[in-house]
């Protein structure tokens, strides 16, 4: 690994201070997963590392006369998220989604904002012989290569998935990630926060080099059911193949609007307005789930190896919804 300077930040004002507008030059560290792994195989050469994980640390879910919100820090741990009871009641997708994340050792270790900022699993962007797209190369390797894992929307011309587990759920729930920087703070809602590769190829969402995750915000409604499901090889701690997160805004039996994203199947994760007008004004039945589902996989464009996906997202969304409805599977 190529040395580097290392700065322990007590706070996001002094974090700020440390990182510089140069792509790659200075990089934030939290539970370093992710980032220490890319360091060792020479895909990342930052000069500093900033230690963040002085960043808000805490969970509060809280109701008040303006709106009942639940915010979490960007330094909490996954454990934390997926073991909070609050968190439980109000956003059933996202601690479940919590909770699959790897294995107990990486849930203690890894953090909320290094999760939304964890960089792309393919194998050619992780292999420092590939000098890929995204490495400022002229070609993507897995469009005549291995792409078994890779996307089945999104046309390229990078075909990652995007490898957050927390990111879908976030979206399914209409959550907005605050983000602070040289120029002030803003709240991004998480819809918007990442990005397709045309419109960035060196990074995976809105971020610059000197911005920081500080916060998730996510509004908190008594009349949503949601649910995550994932769709893994075996038993396998790996990222999920293919995973839906749901979330039902309800009147009565029936299902008013609905929120329903794909994971693992794009480089961001796949929101599907299609699947959502097949759920509203209806009670959900296995029937509706699987017409919504079909809709949700019917622009699929599966690459030489992963036409198999689409079938796993298919089931993914379709019991998403049966599971945030509280309805068994026929
Ligand atoms: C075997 C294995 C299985 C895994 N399975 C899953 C899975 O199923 N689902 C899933 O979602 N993840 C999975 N992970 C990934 C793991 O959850 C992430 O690596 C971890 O969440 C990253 O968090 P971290 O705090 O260690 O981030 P770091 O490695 O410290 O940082 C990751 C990136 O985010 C940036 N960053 C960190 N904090 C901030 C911030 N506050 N603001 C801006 N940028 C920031 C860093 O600069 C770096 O680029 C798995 C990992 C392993 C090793
Ligand atoms: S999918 Fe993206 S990261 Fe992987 S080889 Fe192609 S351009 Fe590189």
């Amino acid at each position: 690994m190529k040395a580097f300077a290392y700065v322990n930040a007590a706070n996001a004002t002094e974090a700020l201070a440390s990182l510089v507008p140069d792509r790659g030059k200075v990089l934030p560290l939290a539970g370093g997963q992710d980032l220490l792994g890319l360091m060792k195989d020479y895909i990342l050469q930052p000069e500093r590392l900033v230690n963040v994980k002085g960043l808000p640390a805490t969970i509060a879910v809280s109701s008040g006369p303006a709106a009942d919100l639940a915010v979490i820090g960007a330094a909490a741990k996954l454990i934390d998220v997926a073991e909070h009871a609050a968190l439980g009641k109000a956003f059933p997708a996202l601690v479940q989604a919590a909770a699959e994340v790897g294995t107990p050792q990486i849930r203690n270790v890894g953090t909320v904002g290094g999760n939304l900022c964890q960089r792309p699993r393919c194998w050619y962007f992780r292999n420092e012989e590939f000098y890929c797209l995204k490495k400022g190369g002229a070609q993507c390797f897995a469009v005549d290569g291995e792409n078994q894992f890779h996307a089945i929307f999104g046309d390229g011309p990078c075909h990652i998935v995007h490898p957050s587990s927390l990111a879908v759920p976030l979206i399914a729930h209409e959550a907005r990630i605050h983000v602070v920087g040289p120029s002030g703070e803003r709240d991004v809602p998480a819809a918007a926060f990442f990005v397709m590769p045309d419109q960035k190829i060196y990074g995976e969402t809105v971020l610059e080099p000197n911005d920081l995750v500080t916060e998730v915000r996510i509004p908190i409604r008594s009349d949503v059911k949601s649910a995550t499901y994932e769709v893994r090889y075996k038993q396998s701690p790996d990222w999920p193949i293919a995973f839906a997160s749901v979330a039902l805004v309800m009147g009565g039996a029936t299902v008013r609007s609905a929120r329903v994203v794909m994971g693992a199947v794009a480089p961001v994760p796949w929101r599907s307005e299609a699947a959502e007008k097949v759920l509203a004004g209806k009670t959900i039945t296995d029937a509706v789930a699987m017409q919504a589902a079909e809709a949700a996989v019917a622009g699929a464009k599966p690459m030489s190896g992963n036409g198999y996906k689409v079938q796993v997202a298919r089931t993914a969304v379709k019991r998403a919804i049966l599971k945030a409805a509280g309805v068994a599977q026929a």
